[in-house]
């Protein structure tokens, strides 16, 4: 079975893969170490959301970034949204 991306940023975020190098009230700088290649990922918080991966649109290591991000930010154990 294929991994969805959302099973994929979570498997990052158990795996510890997701530094964040900057966390702002606008904005968060982060890398991920992808199965390939590590990835920056900046996040435009209220705005857009950018990685350098070659996928286009959302991918695995936003929603990685995001999802620690949020439970950084509130306290709450890191889960990713399937929404
Ligand atoms: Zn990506």
């Amino acid at each position: 079975m294929t991994e969805t991306i959302h099973e994929k940023a979570q498997r990052f975020i158990t795996e510890g893969r997701i530094t964040i190098r900057y966390e702002g009230s606008t904005l968060i700088d982060a890398d991920v170490q992808g199965d390939h290649d590590r990835y920056a990922v900046v996040v435009e918080i209220g705005d857009e959301v950018r990685c350098t991966c070659p996928a286009t649109g959302d991918c695995s290591h936003m929603m990685a970034v995001l999802a620690v991000s949020l439970a950084r930010r509130t306290g709450l154990p890191t889960a990713v949204s399937l929404g």
